[in-house]
């Protein structure tokens, strides 16, 4: 997830941005550089941060970011996706099946039941729950040989949420102010309204900000990195806006 390069000419040291640690040419080895955004979410520029702060802060709420973006693409079935999930219906009772599905560029759905990873009667219940149904062909004349009858299960699938809405949001804020601080450089640090921020970085897990916000929301690419909001006055921000990008899509 992160790589390490040999840092050279820090002649005069370097603050890191998130604890505001020093660290002079003696350290080099308790600094990091480190994609941001995150490699595995499409981001390409270094930013130099401590070890400590890298692990602790970094690696923890990456992952969680990583794995809700995965959940709207698996809940959504976005094109190029595979998942595994468990699914019932009557025939299963309070029983479930486990299914791997496989969406297709073109949003083709391919399923496979996983007969070792199933309740047996569940999954023989399952197969023969298949229903017919009929649509008149009249209406299908595209089709020559389509003969009005359709086979077909009906299903539910088990929905489940393993990632932690509040530590992802958190992974956005620590992107968001990684960006200004590569954008600004080290006079961003010394804001002191920042004091918050990073606490909240270095602390993923207590509550300093409530309720930490976002926008997903498709900004033209201009407006891509640092913005600065200045009227009205009680609006007054920085707005980070920042692609993300996963094996799936582009956020
Ligand atoms: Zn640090």
């Amino acid at each position: 997830m992160f790589h390490k390069k040999i840092i050279k000419n820090i002649d005069y040291g370097c603050l890191c941005p998130i604890c505001l640690n020093y660290f002079d040419q003696r350290d080099n080895s308790l600094l990091t550089f480190d994609h941001n955004p995150p490699k595995s979410l499409g981001g390409k520029d270094d930013v130099l941060t401590c070890e400590t702060c890298n692990n602790v802060a970094g690696h923890k709420i990456d992952k969680e970011l990583l794995t809700a973006l995965k959940e709207i693409e698996i809940n959504g079935f976005k094109a190029n996706t595979k998942f595994r999930k468990r699914i019932k219906n009557d025939s299963t009772k309070n029983e479930t099946v486990t299914a791997d599905f496989t969406i297709g560029k073109n949003n083709e759905i391919v399923m496979n039941l996983i007969k070792q990873d199933s309740n047996p009667v569940a999954y023989d219940n399952f197969i023969k729950s298949k229903s017919m149904s009929y649509s008149n062909p009249m209406f299908f004349t595209d089709e020559p040989f389509y003969s009005g009858w359709t086979t077909g299960y009906k299903f539910t699938i088990e929905k489940e949420q393993k990632s932690d809405e509040r530590l992802s949001s958190i992974c956005l804020l620590k992107i968001a102010y990684l960006i200004a601080y590569q954008k600004l450089g080290h006079i961003f640090l010394f804001n002191q309204n920042l004091d918050k921020v990073r606490e909240q970085i270095k602390f993923p897990e207590r509550e300093i900000i409530k309720n930490p916000f976002w926008i997903h929301f498709d900004f033209p690419d201009e407006c891509l990195g640092l913005n600065l909001i200045t009227i009205p006055k009680e609006l007054k921000c920085f707005l980070i806006i920042f692609d993300l990008e996963t094996k799936a899509g582009k956020y």
